[in-house]
């Protein structure tokens, strides 16, 4: 630990997820009068019950990018988990502020945190200690919090499709020459989406994992040791641990797993976590990667004919579009989104969430490759993981903690939108126009998981009914009405309608039987 024991003008605070390359902390930086701060603090891996690969990763990126700093002389404390001195002190802020007794700054210098808690936790410790805050623009992402909430404006509802096409054309991506759609559409949904064949996805170029070097294999040694009891494995971790290795990892994407990704970005099948996904995520939620360079590596993939237009559009939307997007409503929504519970959901998550213990192959499968790896890709988070916790009425805030515990990608300015608004509908489709529901027989079109389960999907009664099929028809049934108002949802709630009484009747009891048992599914 490098501990510079001297007063400092201004400390420079550097959160775990704020390994930039070009840090917003460098500018101004004065090497006479500043200290960077980093912080590896045992609260952050406790606030939620996180899986022990995210714990590893956090911790293994900030140590590289620390090595870092230090090779280019710049002052730098860094606290590490286990130091002895702050072993009763386990949260960030409390951390901060005994440095804070150490270095008596006058100035606290933040990159604006991704997190609504920590950021009030930093503000409410700066005027506790009478410091001035500096509170930095995050320089990662390719639109600010201002600019978000001018977009928004008075907007009654947001919708993804108008701000991606916004974005489009105020970063110059994808267009033709007079500022038109490359191709001609904006989106190109329809050519993608495809299950894979019959027989299975074949073979699919790997992503490229890292073997852990002995500063990442003292880390995981290190959390095997304090959070041995967390959920998931630490055998398997590859992920990238520093910005070359992330470099590394897109530049495999590019070339060799982008031309497929668009057709087979809702595929699943067992065995296969990673399809041909990009696996980027946490780079980028590190800010190990900029989204100007993934961005750029696409599109130019694209100008070079090495991959289609469809598959480059539905990855660059992914970032451009989705990821922006929903950094944005975090912020427009916050800190009503963290409360949201439109239909007042109040069951538990099922235990088998932590254990992947369950009849159901498709949970099986997802939550399996999730203990595995901290990695499920959009349509298993979607529409298995998140869709049965909607259907099954549990609460969306142990639903929240679950996905932002898991995941090594989760943190919460991302995970929140995606579970409150996208998976639950929490927030009553502030910024989606409907509930993402689907019977069982959606996922054995999207997957071979049904032939793996002792479950039928097309059965909504019997000792064979599907969980997802059952609960999916008791939630058009109970929500019918709402569900016929909305032009999106009208055709389902048709369906429902089509029961006789007696149909209607067997599918409340066995669906009542099944939420009154979820443990047991
Ligand atoms: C319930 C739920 C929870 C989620 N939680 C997280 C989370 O904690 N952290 C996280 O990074 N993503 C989250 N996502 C979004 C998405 O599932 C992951 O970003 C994606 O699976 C990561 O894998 P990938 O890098 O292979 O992505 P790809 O499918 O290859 O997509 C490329 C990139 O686009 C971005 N992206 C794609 N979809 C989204 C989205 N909906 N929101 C924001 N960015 C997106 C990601 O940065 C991703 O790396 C969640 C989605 C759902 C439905
Ligand atoms: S039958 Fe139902 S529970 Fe089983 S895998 Fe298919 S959708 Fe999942």
């Amino acid at each position: 630990v490098a501990t510079v024991d001297r007063s400092v003008k201004r400390l420079r605070l550097i959160l775990g997820d704020q390994l930039h390359a070009d840090s917003p902390q460098l500018a101004g930086f004065d090497p006479a009068g500043d200290l960077l701060v980093m912080i590896e603090a045992p609260g952050e891996a406790t606030a939620v019950w996180s899986h022990k690969a995210r714990i590893a990763l956090f911790l293994a990126a900030m140590r590289h990018y620390a090595a870092g700093w230090r090779e280019r002389g710049l002052p730098l404390v860094y606290l590490e988990l286990d130091d002895p001195a702050y072993a009763d002190c386990p949260a960030l802020a409390d951390r901060l502020e005994r440095l804070i007794d150490t270095h008596r700054p006058a100035e606290l210098v933040v990159i604006e945190p991704g997190e609504w808690r920590l950021a009030q936790a930093l503000r409410a410790l700066a005027a506790r200690r009478g410091l001035r805050l500096t509170e930095l623009p995050d320089s990662h992402f390719l639109c600010s919090r201002a600019d978000f909430a001018a977009w928004a404006g008075r907007k009654n509802s947001l919708r993804m499709e108008f701000f991606y096409r916004w974005m489009r054309q105020r970063h110059k991506t994808l267009l033709e020459r007079d500022g038109t759609p490359a191709g001609g559409q904006w989106n190109f949904d329809a050519d993608n989406r495809r299950p894979y064949p019959r027989q299975g996805p074949g073979l699919i170029p790997p992503p490229a994992r890292f073997e852990p070097d002995e500063t990442t294999r003292a880390v995981l040694a290190l959390v095997q040791r304090h959070f041995g009891d967390h959920p998931g494995r630490l055998e398997h971790f590859g992920w990238p641990v520093t910005r070359a290795q992330a470099l590394h990892a897109l530049q495999v994407f590019i070339d060799e797993r982008l031309p497929q990704f668009g057709p087979y970005q809702d595929a699943m099948w067992t065995d296969t976590p990673w399809g041909w996904h990009a696996l980027l995520s946490a780079s980028l939620n590190l800010k190990l990667l900029d989204p100007r360079e993934v961005i750029a590596a696409a599109e130019s993939a694209w100008r070079a004919g090495r991959a289609p237009l469809a598959s480059v559009e539905g990855f660059v939307r992914q970032i451009l579009g989705w990821r922006e997007f929903i950094r944005g409503v975090y912020w427009h929504f916050m800190p009503q989104l963290r409360q949201a519970n439109f239909y007042n959901h109040q069951r538990s998550l099922p235990r088998w969430y932590w254990t992947a213990e369950t009849k159901m192959a498709c949970m099986r499968a997802c939550i399996g490759q999730t203990l595995d790896y901290g990695f499920a890709h959009h349509i298993q988070r979607l529409m298995v993981t998140g869709q049965f916790a909607l259907l099954a009425q549990i609460e969306p805030q142990q639903v929240a903690d679950w996905y932002l515990a898991v995941y090594v990608d989760a943190v919460e300015w991302v995970e929140l939108p995606n579970v409150a608004g996208m998976a639950l509908f929490a927030d009553g489709g502030r910024f989606t126009s409907k509930p993402y529901i689907a019977s069982g027989k959606y996922i054995e079109r999207q997957s071979n998981y049904c032939r793996h389960c002792e479950y039928r999907p097309e059965q909504k009664s019997g000792a064979a009914a599907c969980p997802v099929t059952v609960l999916y028809w008791a939630f058009l049934d109970r929500h019918h009405e709402a569900l016929a108002r909305n032009p999106r949802t009208r055709l389902m709630a048709a369906s429902v309608a089509r029961l006789d009484a007696e149909q209607r009747q067997a599918l409340r009891s066995t669906a009542a039987r099944m939420l009154d048992n979820l443990d047991a599914l």
